[in-house]
């Protein structure tokens, strides 16, 4: 399946939760699902009843577009939570947080999923010292992300390091504004992920 390249905001509408697909705009009074808040479509506004199947669906969907991720993508992660040990939802969605793109938002050095997949995929990040441009690398506990030497100076950079110097990071991410780095001190675990998801209903989604 081709990565999505429409309007974003229906995403958002369609899942009636915020996604934060857009960065500044989703904080902003210019958030479409702030100004319409009923689905896309003729029969958007129709209030449906979701059956058991729907509910499940929806909410894989919106794990998906929050992060970002294709189907087959999804469903890799899906079978390699299974795969370990514990309870498959939370594995999810710990796995999902340790992609580089996330880590890199996390940061506080994008200001959505998809401006931390851009910069990842140009080569500005390094990971243990070693260039990477792979956004859905899975990162381990010691693992240092670092801004490149070669894309410090610029404004962009510049503008990213102020910006994610008043950023909240997450406490397993130990963040260095001013020095264009991060520290992953511990790996995630579900309840520092603060966004609502019900990962049971993927579980039951995925074991029908
Ligand atoms: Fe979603 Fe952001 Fe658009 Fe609001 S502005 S609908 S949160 S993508």
């Amino acid at each position: 399946m081709a990565r999505y390249t429409g309007p974003v905001c229906r995403l958002c509408r369609r899942e009636g939760t915020k996604l934060f697909l857009k960065g500044d705009r989703c904080t902003s009074g210019k958030c479409a699902l702030d100004r319409r808040s009923t689905a896309p479509g003729q029969h958007g506004a129709a209030n449906k009843k979701m059956r058991e199947y729907g509910m499940q669906m929806r909410e894989k969907q919106k794990t998906r577009r929050y992060y970002g991720v294709l189907e087959r993508q999804f469903v890799n992660y899906f079978e390699e939570a299974d795969r370990k040990e514990g309870m498959t939802g939370e594995n999810l969605i710990c796995l999902l947080e340790r992609r580089l793109d996330n880590v890199v938002y996390r940061m506080g050095f994008a200001s959505s999923h998809k401006e931390a997949r851009q910069l990842v995929l140009h080569g500005h990040f390094t990971l243990n010292g070693k260039k990477v441009n792979i956004p859905s690398l899975i990162i381990k506990a010691g693992d240092v992300i670092t801004v490149k030497e070669s894309s410090r100076d610029s404004v962009k950079f510049k503008a990213l390091a102020e910006a994610a110097a008043s950023h909240n990071a997450p406490k397993w991410l130990e963040v260095k504004a001013d020095a264009m780095t991060a520290k992953v001190v511990a790996l995630p675990a579900r309840e520092d992920v603060d966004f609502d998801f019900n990962e049971q209903l993927i579980v039951e989604l995925y074991s029908k």
